[in-house]
């Protein structure tokens, strides 16, 4: 047992249920929104959060992990609001989000920088899990960074080293954005172990847009939980080869090295929500409840392997 914060207070890790491990709530660039938003109309996006998340818990699941961290829009006042309304545990998370360079609040601050001093990030990231996120009182539950195709940039791998150096610190497990097809996980798993990081706490996030078992099998033998978690993004992997993949590792006994989830948002600023509509119709969160756990049911798996995915991995993560 162990306790994680959520959104609206501390819960132990054996009431988490059901978990989705990696769901946004708004994914909102602030600066955007204030510049070209101009019809934003903040009670409405709470309420239709809070309504969406309501659905969630109607169809069987307690919790969402949301690595909605900087870079991505995070901002836990509204967070808070859509929290405080729903029956449903929302944990957040801290680390930075990006693909190339660190953000410029930090770009000459740091290690051998222009402003010489010991990693800013390290010591905002333990702030966020120990403290709290600003004056909000929420505390982070988890870390997130990213990599993507252009690899382990000075920037990725800077914000990297410094997630490892908090989870060393805290304890806080992490999740990390790849992209499986240039085996970025592998890479992941390499800079996370030099900074002495525990790789059964690494959910290898976006393993579930490949089908390349190998590559998989290959990540999770090294401890690593494989995050199968953009169900309902049929256009960069179709459903049919999501489910077999799921099925294929259960086959081959990995259903304790993995975690289901979407990667959906109530609301997103990088696409058009009607077109989001129309290229991605089930990016939804009913999705995996509707569709993907029948599916993997009448495929092979077992009730057993659904519990193993949704509930004790998740719950082992924070323990
Ligand atoms: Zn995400």
């Amino acid at each position: 047992m162990a306790a994680v914060p959520t959104v609206t207070g501390s819960i132990d890790s054996a009431d988490l249920g059901r978990v989705l491990a990696h769901e946004h709530i708004f994914v909102v660039g602030e600066e955007y929104r204030q510049n070209y938003q101009s019809d934003w109309d903040e009670d409405a996006k709470v309420a239709d959060a809070v309504t969406q998340l309501s659905e969630l818990k109607g169809l069987g699941i307690d919790t969402i992990l949301d690595p909605t961290v900087i870079g991505l829009g995070r901002y836990l006042p509204r967070v808070q609001r859509v929290a405080e309304q729903i029956d449903l545990n929302v944990v957040v998370a801290t680390g930075v989000y990006t693909y190339n360079e660190i953000p410029f609040q930090f770009h000459y601050t740091g290690p051998g920088l222009l402003f010489d001093v010991p990693e800013p990030l390290t010591e905002l990231f333990v702030k966020d899990l120990t403290e709290g996120i600003a004056d909000t009182g929420v505390r982070a539950g988890f870390l997130k960074c990213a990599i993507e195709e252009q690899g382990l940039t000075p920037g990725v791998e800077r914000v990297m080293r410094a997630v490892a150096q908090a989870h060393v610190q805290t304890g806080a497990p992490i999740t990390v954005h790849t992209n499986p097809h240039t085996e970025s996980g592998l890479v992941t798993q390499q800079v996370l172990a030099e900074e002495g990081a525990d790789l059964t706490k690494v959910v290898i996030g976006h393993s579930g847009d490949s089908t390349d078992v190998d590559y998989l099998c290959k990540v999770a033998d090294a401890g690593s939980l494989l995050g199968m978690d953009r169900f309902g993004l049929d256009v960069l992997l179709p459903f049919e080869d999501r489910i077999a993949t799921v099925l294929e590792l259960l086959r081959r006994g990995y259903a304790e090295r993995m975690v289901l989830a979407h990667d959906a948002s109530c609301f997103i600023d990088w696409f058009d929500q009607e077109a989001k509509r129309q290229v991605v119709p089930r990016w939804n969160y009913r999705h995996i409840s509707q569709d993907v756990l029948p599916a993997l049911l009448e495929g092979g798996a077992s009730e057993a392997d659904i519990d193993t995915m949704l509930v004790d991995n998740p719950r082992r993560y924070f323990e």
